[in-house]
């Protein structure tokens, strides 16, 4: 049967490890793209992942393999992300799986992601496949990876595969490992349709197209599908595999990872981790789906066009299909007007979001600073969940406020333990423990409040570190702290946009910092405008930005009315990101201010 020459698998690894350098190899020597076609990264689709280098996708896709039996395979291999903000994509992906290509870099061995990667895959219980990539690096010591392998994750690697993704080394090997370790997908061919869907995305033309990896029965174009969560039915147009490209088949059976669409045009309907089944003879119950993702970070975002509303209402939907981790919810702001509160799983998330609604959907768009949501303890026995700061009760109703914490691990050279302890200790964290890896690594372990993780944490332990630190984290639970409200005054008007809760102790000292950097990135005006920081009604700092002396808008009055026309025009341009608040105009920058710290 067909089924027995499938083999679904994953490539987890680190971040820069070489998953997609891997992935790339794998199309050329299996011909599933041409040399003329061939472009590094071929499976970061996304103009966005080959600007920044970084995976932000699952991206599935099939290709043919003859193996060294003679025999032909048809693989399926997701490529997944491995920044700690994708996890979910990752999580997906495995579920889709039987097996998973766990890539170690040859020089840098076994990092906090490596870990996390790898525990996914052994809930999900795949074959794993080690391969020590990059041996053809000076600095490559297989033999010491071999060894974290071996201590630090509990798999046998004595027949790890050595790799150079690079340099084309050990590409067969990992594929015949595939064919011999990963186990042919079953599922019962007769029995009504089970498929799950892992990921989706819209299409003007063919609605939403769905992920679906097909675990019991097939299913082909005419048939009557059910959406088991939602209960909508459709009758399906098409189906395929992507090999990159779209390649319509006659049928999806058990055990294939491909794509079906059936000109679904209601968003609504249709939710990542949901069961497709036969609508004429339905499967009694669904697959166990995913793990709702709980957002961590929140912030607002806001068209700088007001009318723009309605359309980010769309893009949003539209890129929630794509982005399951994602959530909105519409809030007003006074300064502001109407947006978005979005939830996130991490500050690289938000960015991406940003900028994928600017890409994909042209939008313009004002983010605000970013929040963790806070557990309120009111005095009145009641609990209140803040997910933007200016919504915290007032303080006399105020028993307790609990931020949330994460388990920090952090995987450094031990020349490095100290730099590391000082940052973590002066970002509020609770030191646990330290274990030592190996002769050289040590793994240090703490509880750290996210709010200051998501501030620059990663930034500063990568500079006080060298690069060499890993950190991987997850959230743990909420404990009280002393925290306040600040907020922020423009010519005496409260801007709720700009308001942030802050540790008491740190609270003057963000004030102080917060109006001078507004103060020097809030244009001119022809008066003075006070910008200032409270508590309450209590001033904690105050500056000033100086009106103009002269009257500038008088250079434009030039002769030439070409150049007079572009100065306007880049004038226009450089208003674009601005915000008219009250009487004064606030740059994009100015909500993120709040963010930075010293
Ligand atoms: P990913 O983040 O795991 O997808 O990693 P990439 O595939 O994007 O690779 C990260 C970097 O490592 C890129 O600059 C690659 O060119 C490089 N790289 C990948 N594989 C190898 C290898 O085998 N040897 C060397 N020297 N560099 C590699
Ligand atoms: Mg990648």
């Amino acid at each position: 049967a067909r089924q027995s020459h499938i083999r679904n698998f994953s490539i987890v690894a680190h971040i820069d490890h070489g998953k997609s350098t891997l992935a790339d190899r794998i199309l050329e020597l299996t011909d599933t793209v041409s040399k003329r076609e061939m472009q590094a990264q071929l499976l970061d689709t996304m103009d966005l992942e080959r600007e920044r280098g970084i995976t932000i996708k699952l991206n599935a896709v099939a290709l043919n393999y003859t193996a060294e039996d003679g025999e032909t395979y048809t693989f399926h291999l997701i490529d997944t992300p491995g920044h700690v903000d994708f996890s979910y994509e990752v999580s997906r992906s495995l579920a889709a799986c039987e097996g998973a290509i766990l890539v170690v870099d040859a020089a840098q061995g076994v990092e906090a992601q490596t870990l996390a990667n790898v525990y996914l895959a052994l809930d999900n219980d795949l074959e794993i496949i080690p391969v020590i990539n990059k041996i053809d690096l000076p600095s490559a010591d297989p033999e010491m990876v071999k060894g974290q392998i071996e201590n630090q994750i509990g798999l046998d690697a004595s027949d790890a595969v050595l790799a150079s993704a690079k340099a084309g080394i050990g590409i067969e090997e990992i594929l015949e490992r595939v064919v011999t370790d990963v186990p042919a997908p079953d599922g019962d061919l007769e029995a009504p349709l089970k498929a799950l869907i892992f990921d989706s995305i819209y299409d003007e033309y063919r609605g939403v197209v769905l992920s679906v990896r097909v675990k019991e029965g097939t299913v082909k174009p005419g048939d009557k599908i059910r959406l088991m969560n939602s209960g909508a039915e459709y009758e399906v147009v098409e189906v395929g595999v992507n090999s990159p490209k779209p390649i319509k088949s006659e049928l999806l059976m058990a055990g294939d990872v491909g794509y079906i669409t059936a000109s679904i045009k209601d968003i609504q309907e249709t939710s990542v981790g949901d069961t497709i089944t036969d609508a004429n003879n339905p499967t009694d119950a669904p697959l166990d789906g995913y793990r709702k993702m709980t957002p961590m970070v929140y912030s607002g975002l806001y068209p700088t066009d007001n009318a723009k509303f309605v359309d980010l209402r769309e893009a949003l939907e539209k890129l929630q299909l794509n982005d399951a981790s994602l959530t909105f919810e519409p809030e007003s702001s006074t300064a502001l007007g109407f947006g978005f509160r979005c939830g996130f799983l991490g500050l690289l998330h938000m960015d991406v979001v940003q900028e994928r609604l600017e890409r994909e959907f042209n939008l313009d768009l004002i983010t605000t600073a970013p929040s963790v949501t806070y557990k309120v303890d009111l005095n009145d026995g009641g609990e209140k969940i803040v997910e933007n700061p200016s919504d915290l009760p007032d303080a006399s109703e105020i028993k307790a406020i609990n931020e949330p914490y994460v388990f920090a691990q952090i995987i450094v050279p031990n020349d490095y333990v100290g730099a590391v302890m000082e940052l973590a200790q002066r970002k509020r964290g609770i030191f646990e423990t330290m274990d030592y890896l190996d002769d050289i690594r040590v793994n240090v372990k703490y509880h750290i409040p996210l709010s200051e993780i998501i501030f620059d944490f990663f930034d500063k332990l990568k500079s006080s570190t060298k690069g060499y630190a890993s950190l991987d984290y997850e959230i743990e639970e909420y404990r009280p702290s002393e925290l306040v409200k600040i907020d922020i005054l423009l010519n005496s008007e409260k801007v709720d946009a700009l308001s942030f809760i802050a540790h008491r102790e740190f609270a003057e000292a963000r004030g102080r910092d917060i109006t001078s950097r507004l103060k020097k990135i809030i244009p001119r005006s022809n008066f003075e405008i006070p910008v200032q920081a409270a508590i309450g009604a209590k001033i904690i700092a105050r500056t000033n930005i100086k009106a103009y002396r002269k009257d500038v808008t008088a250079k434009i009055h030039t002769g030439d009315p070409d150049r007079r026309a572009k100065l306007l025009d880049k004038q226009k341009k450089g208003k674009k990101r601005m915000k008219s608040i009250g009487t004064v105009e606030v740059p994009q920058e100015a909500f993120m201010t709040v963010l930075q710290t010293g």
